[in-house]
């Protein structure tokens, strides 16, 4: 690490974590300019999905809290508001580092009474953002994850990855490992003005090919899909031809949902960047964080054909039974839901409607 050159933080704006509890210290580094780091010493790192989850695997872990990838619409949002920090600016700039996350998951794993169940990485925040590069946190968790045969999901925005393909691959031969990517917008500006902190649409494709090639079967999640901003027929097409180019196994897409949080963020987006569309997004999400049902099955009319086209069918929640995460070997279970990305569009039998949008 460079953290010769961070400093402890002396910004009388920095605002204080938890107190002082389990807070090692703050620092700034001229490397992320604008961002603060929390090093905290973390008391456990397997984290429960409830029961009452629709999430298709039981746990998680989270190296960060915050992401300095800054999608407008995430909906992890709203939980820094735990942290009394703020569910903005806050939420990209303020990032909690778990430091001993891959040592207290070691010790979780080693309980007789672990199951070896599904992990999920990257379901809250994203563990390949740009701290990952100095932290190197992911590498410990996957080896303490492997070195007790337990099967692994990793979904990310972030290219970093490549840097720990060779060790998945490693991991592969004894556990199951499933490698998904968030790439949801093919316009190169809109992608940098929605996710201002990630990888280009193009070097995420790019980290798929690496995947693809060390023989993953990769998932993209073309999630969120955004009403009047990239649901155009000409957009989806683009897309799901550049996710095949790469060599991706399959896509699972969604709707934009916006939770409280991610909504007024995401409301504010619109104000500066697309006015005219403030009053329809009011209209749809008036009610409910998700999109319209009508709007969904209009979605889904339209993007399942090109999902055939180009051969990259995912599957829903409700039929993702054992997918192989390499080819040609057993495999893992389901496909993870990620943070800030809604769950899979279910299949929507009803017939053909207009999207009231
Ligand atoms: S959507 Fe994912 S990558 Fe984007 S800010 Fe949220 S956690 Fe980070």
């Amino acid at each position: 690490m460079r953290w010769n050159e961070a400093s402890d933080s002396t910004d009388p704006s920095t605002p204080v974590l938890f107190g002082t509890k389990g807070l090692v210290r703050s620092v700034q580094t001229p490397e992320f300019s604008g961002i603060t780091f929390h090093e905290v010493l973390a008391k456990s790192a397997l984290n429960k999905v409830p029961q009452s989850s629709s999430m298709p695997f039981s746990w998680t872990v989270n190296p960060y809290r915050g992401c300095s990838h800054a999608c407008v619409y995430c909906f992890a949002r709203n939980t820094h508001r735990y942290l009394d920090l703020d569910s903005g600016t806050d939420f990209d700039r303020q990032v909690v580092v778990k430091i001993n996350i891959a040592d207290v998951l070691a010790a979780e794993l080693a309980r007789p009474s672990w199951a070896r169940d599904h992990v999920a990485l990257g379901t809250n925040t994203d563990p390949y953002q740009r701290a990952e590069g100095r932290y190197s946190l992911m590498p410990g968790i996957i080896t303490a994850l492997a070195e007790q045969s337990t099967p692994m999901s990793i979904l990310t925005k972030g290219t970093l990855l490549r840097r720990d393909l060779p060790l998945l691959a490693r991991v592969a031969e004894d556990a199951p490992v499933e490698i998904s990517m968030s790439i949801a917008v093919h316009d190169d500006a809109l992608q940098q003005s929605l996710e201002p902190g990630t990888p280009t649409t193009k070097a995420r494709l790019a980290t798929v090919r690496a995947a693809a090639e060390l023989g993953f079967d990769v998932t993209v999640f073309m999630m969120p899909i955004m009403p009047k901003l990239t649901d155009s027929r000409d957009h989806l097409e683009s897309a799901l031809r550049a996710i095949k180019g790469a060599g991706a196994a399959r896509v699972v897409y969604g709707a934009l949902h916006l939770r409280p949080g991610a909504r007024e963020w995401f409301f504010e987006w619109l104000e500066r960047h697309r006015p005219e569309l403030l009053p329809r997004y009011r209209r749809m999400y008036a009610g409910s964080s998700y999109a319209s049902t009508e709007y969904r099955r209009w979605l889904s009319e339209r993007i399942n054909p090109l999902i055939d086209r180009y051969d990259l069918r995912g599957r829903s929640d409700d039929d993702y039974p054992a997918t192989s995460r390499m080819r040609g070997r057993p495999g893992l279970s389901r496909t993870p839901q990620k943070a800030g990305e809604p769950a899979p569009t279910q299949q929507l039998a009803a017939p053909s409607q207009q999207a009231l949008f």
